[in-house]
């Protein structure tokens, strides 16, 4: 990886909320496409999942792939109820 794309990456990370850094870590290394995804959706939205849940863009490719929308209206933000994503013990998401 050259310096340039370090850098760039280091100033994205300091960005993110430290519970999502971890996706955004594994996204960016190339270690999982479902991150990716995912860490695209929680960008999109800010990095507020249940804004991801509530996408209103059925249109965008990533639609059927972002995390989906089963979650209690109680749900913490950082909490997905989706087969697959797990919860850290620090609540970030994780995935298989
Ligand atoms: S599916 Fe929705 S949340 Fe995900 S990138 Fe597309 S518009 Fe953003």
């Amino acid at each position: 990886m050259n310096i340039e794309r370090k850098e760039k990456i280091a100033e994205r990370l300091a960005q993110i909320p430290k519970l999502y850094r971890g996706i955004y870590d594994k996204a960016i290394t190339g270690k999982s496409r479902k991150a990716a995804m995912h860490a695209q959706c929680l960008e999109c939205c800010g990095w507020q999942i249940k804004e991801v849940f509530l996408c209103t863009s059925p249109q965008c490719p990533l639609y059927p792939y972002r995390p989906k929308s089963r979650v209690p209206q109680d749900a913490p933000e950082s909490v997905p109820n989706e087969p697959g994503l797990k919860k850290s013990g620090r609540g970030v998401l994780q995935h298989g």
